[in-house]
């Protein structure tokens, strides 16, 4: 069902200091007045969200960078020249005014400038908005608007893009390091990065002792089914496979052919489709044959497939 209302309605809603989900190019967003405690306060309840968990701040307008970050680096500045708007989150040190809710009083703040037209229009109108995966902590983030409403319930206020294009959260980049740090691996990857920063770039370990991300601690992009990742051998029925070429025709058995792009943008919609049909178990046939040709693409779609085994 698609919504009734028209964005004026959403735009009043955030402005009265309600939560609103919108899509951007990743998956749903949960938008909530990034000036507004109590609405911010609203994100973290709707969604179950532990409240050491920081959120990242939306901007449709560069600008507002200023508004949120005490110092912007030439670094940061080429990377908002290279990549916004688009899936790269970058943290960056804060002003004091912005919220410690935001932050879970971390001394920094993590800004994107999503590539959607509606996020785009919707922000434009709203001002910036901090924006969680519009899910249930510990459910796969939505890439549909009707996954919200399963999440939140039918009459949820949600713009409705249909299915988001990249489907994988985007990358997180600390800058306030001594070298840039990706905290979480997105479809812009460390080389993308580096050649625009002409430095370095590492990766943060999912081993690390103490977080940076203090979401990497968490874990999310669950199913239900056990999630299984290798080499299939014979297939059961009581699960769903996602492979890469196709070996057999079956109604459980989805193939990419190769497409990891596509895998990525439906990975989370297969997550949620095994519970709806009570799959027990989800199965991804390895993807190590992509690991050259899209070495940024196979490490985030892997890091959430390890993700959500675990
Ligand atoms: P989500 O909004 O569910 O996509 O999660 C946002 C991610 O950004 C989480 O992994 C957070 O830990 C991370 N994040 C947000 N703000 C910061 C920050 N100031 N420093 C480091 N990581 C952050
Ligand atoms: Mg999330």
């Amino acid at each position: 069902m698609k919504s009734m209302l028209d964005l004026s309605t959403y735009i009043k809603l955030i402005r009265s200091g309600e939560v609103v989900a919108f899509p951007t190019e990743t998956v749903y967003g949960l938008g909530a007045d990034a000036w507004n405690p109590s609405a911010i306060r609203k994100v973290f309840e709707v969604k179950g969200r532990p409240s050491d968990n920081p959120l990242i701040v939306h901007i449709a307008d560069s600008e507002e960078v200023h508004n949120f970050a005490d110092k912007v680096p030439d670094s940061a500045q080429r990377l908002m020249d290279g990549f916004w708007p688009g899936p790269l989150t970058i943290v960056l040190k804060k002003k004091p005014k912005v919220l410690d809710l935001i932050t879970a009083g971390l001394d920094t703040v993590a800004l994107r400038m999503p590539d959607h037209p509606l996020a785009s229009e919707f922000i434009s109108k709203t001002g910036p908005l901090v924006a969680p995966s519009a899910n249930k902590s510990g459910k796969p983030s939505p890439t549909k608007a009707e996954h919200v409403r399963a999440d939140f319930g039918d009459n949820f206020p949600v713009i409705d893009g249909g299915a988001t294009e990249v489907g994988l959260e985007s990358t997180v980049v600390d800058l306030t390091a001594e070298f840039p740090l990706i905290l979480r691996p997105g479809i812009i990857g460390e080389e993308e990065l580096g050649s625009v920063l002409n430095m370095e770039v590492r990766v943060a370990s999912s081993e690390d002792e103490k977080p940076r991300s203090p979401g990497q601690k968490y874990s999310h992009y669950k199913p239900q089914a056990s999630v299984k990742y290798g080499r299939i051998g014979d297939p059961k029925n009581n699960t769903l496979y996602l492979v890469q070429n196709e070996f057999e025709k079956s109604e459980n058995i989805i193939s990419y052919n190769g497409d990891l792009s596509l895998l990525s943008k439906e990975l989370y919609d297969r997550f949620r489709q095994a519970d709806l049909e009570g799959f027990s178990a989800i199965f991804i046939e390895n993807i190590d044959d992509h690991k050259k040709n899209y070495p940024s693409l196979y490490s985030a779609l892997l890091n959430r497939i390890q993700k959500a085994k675990r």
